[in-house]
């Protein structure tokens, strides 16, 4: 049994002092009574908060940061411009690569606080586009990746059929593709069974890339199969207007519509981005009790929009919060950003803010609820022994009160100021460095 006493426990959506969190077979978590945890490690000056989650990632895409910042040539720069650049990056790696990027992303996702990731992985095959003699090879990378930093990890595995309603096949997308979905499932299968899954640090989902790449039939099959097994379903939906009129083109219905329609979505559902959606998509999530995943920091780089949060929010959709294509790590960046692209957009603040609770937690509390809460439903867990430390002499919140702390810490705080993470009662993070970390930075920096 290990048991922790810092400053401040944040409970039920508030700090308190004098309580310290005791952790059971790397399982349960408890808060009890500080003078009560008699061998209690003293985290002094820190205030501790459950863990981060990431509900969507391509952590492979951390090797072209920096790199995409630059005009093409004779075009105007968008998401499709970018996902050229992108294709350049996943056709180079070879499977060792995948894991030394994938352990450098995750390594920067300990050190920030977050204890769980979703991975939306979709590179499966060799680079000839052979499947390889394990089909699972590279997800299996990923997840030892995960394994090997210490945070828990979705290994949403992703299907891709098709470069998009009639297209023709696009060469760089091979190693994407499984055409049929008894290929797809008979792979997933696989997965589900391999033994790094058993623990409930690490296990699988189905992820439907979008409608654009997975025809109708295929998602069905698909679908109905997490259904049955009562999986994560993620799937990018209606992030670009042009797959939104691609969608109504095919199918004379909108990407929410269709899936709605077509009784696809459910409680375990979580439509990544959903930016380009009409209100009754929003009521057909609603009604569905589907998650939306916004990436926010991804979405601004990316120029994708913006995802209408308040009219989730008044509709009662969770919203979980990604990182997506890692142009930088920091989920409580993208929860602000949450209610600042709104705030820019409606020349208007405290957007999120409940309308029933002026105090000075009240909106930071449903931002910081998107990056965890929300995250560990849209990925398929529950209150697990995962929690973070922030330091409260850190120049980027000292001085906050305990009523104001948490506005401090979603709004203000410096990643720096993570000093400890703990995941399934084991401590990857102390003082803030990781304890692997020159070795997970020389091997994906010397590659
Ligand atoms: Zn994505």
């Amino acid at each position: 049994m290990n048991a922790w006493l810092p400053d401040l426990v944040y409970v039920d959506g508030r700090f308190e002092s004098d309580r310290a969190v005791v952790c059971d077979d790397g399982k349960v978590l408890q808060v009890i009574e500080g003078n009560q945890a008699a061998n209690a490690v003293r985290l002094k000056n820190r205030a501790l908060l459950p863990g981060l989650v990431n509900a969507h990632s391509h952590a492979f895409q951390r090797v072209i940061r920096g790199r995409t910042e630059r005009r093409s040539q004779n075009t105007t720069d968008s998401f499709w411009t970018w996902r050229e650049q992108m294709y350049d990056a996943a056709n180079r790696l070879e499977p060792e690569d995948i894991y030394a990027v994938s352990r450098m992303a995750f390594l920067e996702m300990a050190l920030t606080g977050i204890t769980a990731v979703g991975e939306f992985h979709y590179i499966h095959h060799a680079r000839d586009g052979s499947t390889y003699s394990d089909p699972n090879l590279l997800s299996r990378e990923v997840i030892r990746a995960a394994r090997d930093v210490g945070i828990r990890i979705a290994l949403l595995r992703v299907a891709y059929a098709r470069a998009g309603f009639e297209k023709e096949a696009d060469p760089r997308q091979t190693r994407f593709i499984e055409t049929s979905p008894e290929t797809y499932l008979k792979h997933l299968e696989q997965l589900l069974a391999a033994p790094e899954l058993k623990d409930g640090l690490a296990w699988a989902g189905v992820a439907p890339h979008s409608v654009r790449a997975v025809p109708l039939d295929y998602l069905k099959a698909i679908v109905a199969f997490a259904n049955e097994r009562a999986l994560p379903v993620h799937m990018h939906v209606a992030e670009q207007p042009a797959e939104v009129s691609a969608c109504i083109e095919e199918y004379g219905r909108s990407p929410v519509a269709l899936l709605d329609t077509e009784g696809l979505l459910s409680n375990r559902f979580t439509a990544v981005h959903a930016i380009h959606v009409t209100p009754k998509a929003i009521a057909a999530m609603s009604r569905a009790g589907a998650s939306v995943c916004a990436c926010p920091t991804t979405e601004r780089n990316l120029g994708d929009g913006v995802v209408p949060v308040d009219a989730y929010f008044n509709a009662g959709v969770p919203v979980a919060l990604g990182t997506d294509s890692q142009i930088q790590i920091d989920l409580l960046e993208d929860a602000r950003e949450l209610e600042y692209h709104l705030r820019l957009q409606q020349t208007a603040r405290n957007v999120l803010a409940p309308q029933d609770d002026a105090s000075s937690s009240a909106l930071a509390r449903r931002l910081f609820d998107c990056a965890t809460v929300n995250g560990a439903k849209s990925i398929g867990f529950q209150a697990p022994a995962d929690f973070f430390t922030v330091d409260l002499d850190d120049p980027s919140i000292a001085g906050a009160s305990q009523d104001d702390l948490l506005a401090n810490i979603v709004f203000s705080l410096s990643r720096t100021a993570v000093r400890d993470v703990v995941v399934a009662g084991k401590q990857i993070v102390e003082n803030g460095r990781h304890r692997d970390q020159e070795a997970i930075i020389d091997h994906f920096t010397h590659r």
